[in-house]
């Protein structure tokens, strides 16, 4: 007998523990290990954030439980970041849910959305959630295969017509983790009236929308005009405030699709700590110059290892914008393999494209959220492991 159900059984394995596992077999060697495959930011957050956390924390009432959907200062924050950002009018009551993180609300999105059985086109490279999330809802991942040729930008042309007919839901995501490609308002444009065509539900995965390079903007999906008959879009508060550990996104949008979400997670949980929720809100109302400053830490740790990359010979599109270049492995190599002679013969860990679907093939994803001064030793290794090759 056993105690696991076939969906756990049947999830993909996962494919970083493998590395894991050589990355301590090395260390125990004294291997010092740089790990470029993190995608969590290593910067800390920001002072005036925490700040008001331990201010919230004090409070006894904020000790309660939250309502379900999020507290009021939270989704309120959130609208008005829309309004200021975007142009984009949110109603908090009905169109902004709070999130214990984004992954959580893409998962639950899904069963919020889909019958088993049902299809969901998902990005290939993309989110790992999206297709495990879509399995252990019980429904079919339909591929949307984003090629470089076309700047990973949907040819939705290409989409099987049964396929759309069938469809329930849709992710997109830019920019891009792990492609770091970014779309501009056309590519939503078109991506709205597809899925106005064959009615399917539009969940844009905005999670680094803010984490951008130079003079680069990136687009809500809900600018286009009538987006809310069709899309959600999900935010998050990890990436561009460094706050992945505290759990907190959001998600916005179609108000049908955020009551089911809504009432799926009701009874499922009971929505983030109160001060987080205010602490988030705080950083959601500011300035945004703390994330100008992350962002100028990252675009300058791009270019360095960009220009180291360049040097050794391995070609990468130079990012708009996320935590990661995404490269594409010598000839000769497959992802899994380059991954491994890195890991091997350089002690730098990255993430095989591979682990984000089969269209990953033949690139890898390096993580810029790592120290620079361990970025910098990751490039002379670089260096010296090009001359070796
Ligand atoms: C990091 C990430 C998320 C999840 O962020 P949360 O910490 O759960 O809010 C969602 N989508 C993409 C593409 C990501 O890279």
């Amino acid at each position: 007998m056993t105690y696991v159900s076939d969906k756990v059984k049947h999830l993909p394995p996962y494919l970083f523990s493998q590395f894991q596992t050589k990355k301590e077999q090395l260390e125990k060697r004294g291997v010092d290990v740089i790990d470029l495959g993190i995608g969590s930011p290593d910067l800390p957050t920001p002072d005036f954030i925490y700040q008001e956390l331990i201010e919230q924390a004090k409070k006894p009432e904020n000790h309660r439980y939250s309502s379900y959907s999020g507290c009021m200062e939270f989704k309120e924050a959130v609208a008005s970041f829309y309004a200021k950002r975007y142009q984009v009018d949110l109603d908090p009551e009905t169109e902004v849910l709070a999130l214990i993180g984004s992954k959580e609300g893409i998962a639950n999105l899904i069963q919020a959305v889909i019958n088993p059985m049902d299809k969901v086109i998902v990005p290939d490279p993309g989110y790992p959630v999206y297709r495990k999330g879509v399995h252990l809802a019980g429904g079919i991942s339909v591929s949307l295969p984003l090629d470089k040729k076309n700047g990973y930008i949907p040819q939705l042309e290409t989409i099987h017509f049964t396929d759309a007919k069938e469809a329930k839901l849709m992710f997109l995501n830019y920019p891009s983790n792990p492609t770091t490609a970014v779309a501009n308002l056309d590519t939503y444009l078109e991506a709205v009236s597809f899925c106005r065509e064959h009615q399917i539900i539009l969940a844009n995965d905005a999670a680094y929308d803010l984490v951008t390079f130079g003079d680069y903007r990136a687009p809500s999906a809900l600018e286009v005009p009538g987006a809310k008959d069709w899309v959600v879009e999900l935010g998050s508060l990890s990436k561009s405030f460094n706050m992945a550990g505290w759990r907190i996104g959001y998600i916005v949008g179609n108000r049908k699709v955020i009551k089911a979400l809504s009432t799926l997670k009701s009874n499922l949980d009971t929505c983030q700590f109160i001060p987080i929720q205010k602490a988030a809100a705080k950083a959601l109302r500011s300035d945004l110059s703390v994330v100008a400053a992350n962002n100028a830490i990252y675009e300058q740790r791009m270019e360095k290892l960009y220009a180291a990359l360049s040097e050794i010979g391995i070609t990468a599109a130079k990012p708009k914008g996320t935590l990661f270049i995404w490269a594409q492995v010598p000839s000769g190599e497959s992802s899994m393999s380059f991954a491994e002679k890195l890991l091997e013969k350089a002690g730098i860990i990255v993430t095989p494209g591979t682990a984000f679907g089969e269209s990953g093939e033949g690139f890898i994803r390096i993580s810029l959220s790592v120290r620079s001064d361990q970025l910098d030793k990751a490039i002379l290794r670089l260096g010296k492991f090009g001359l070796k090759r």
